[in-house]
């Protein structure tokens, strides 16, 4: 992934808002009965040639909400007391919810790996979503990513082809 084409992620994925938006009205409608397959095909096809190691954006621009199941694990693994893990890296959102004090990620490498990976929050393990079940609910936060994440810009218009509605 080259830097020029992460930064002209958003500006294709503006260009495309209405028609997939149109797309995502449809699909909500008219679920296909087998879109669950059809997503986990979509995603593994898309990953099967996306190396996530060149890119990382999701990590260096949005990074995760982490529950309270994550803070305590990632606390355990730095033997530390969750109210300390959390003062040292998290804040609360507008939204009530447990995010990062900045970004990109404080446990991303130059290297671009993860330094916690076994221990990472479940948001970062399910990023980004393509592949869970009744895809179609999540419509808005999908047209989210698009923005960040080239996978998941991919992976919509490969459903679009796919599925017709
Ligand atoms: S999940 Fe998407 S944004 Fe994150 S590293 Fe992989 S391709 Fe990039
Ligand atoms: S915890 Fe790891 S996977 Fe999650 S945002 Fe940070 S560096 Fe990325």
């Amino acid at each position: 992934m080259t830097t020029d084409e992460l930064h002209s992620l958003p500006q294709k994925a503006a260009e495309k808002k209405n028609e997939n938006k149109k797309f995502f009205s449809k699909l909500k409608k008219r679920p296909p009965k087998n879109l669950d397959y059809v997503m986990q095909e979509l995603h593994s096809a898309e990953f099967a040639v996306t190396d996530c190691l060149t890119c990382a954006n999701c990590c260096k621009t949005t990074g995760p909400l982490f529950t309270n199941a994550d803070i305590e694990r990632i606390a355990k693994h730095f033997r530390m007391k969750p109210s300390v893990f959390i003062e040292s890296y998290l804040r609360v959102d507008e939204d009530g919810d447990h995010v990062l004090q900045s970004v990109p990620c404080s446990f991303l490498g130059a290297d671009n790996y993860c330094s916690i990976y076994d221990v990472r929050p479940k948001a970062c393990r399910e990023y980004p979503h393509t592949n869970r079940k009744k895809f179609h609910q999540i419509s808005n936060l999908t047209l989210k990513n698009m923005e960040i994440c080239p996978a998941a810009y991919n992976i919509v218009e490969a459903m679009k082809n796919r599925i017709a509605l």
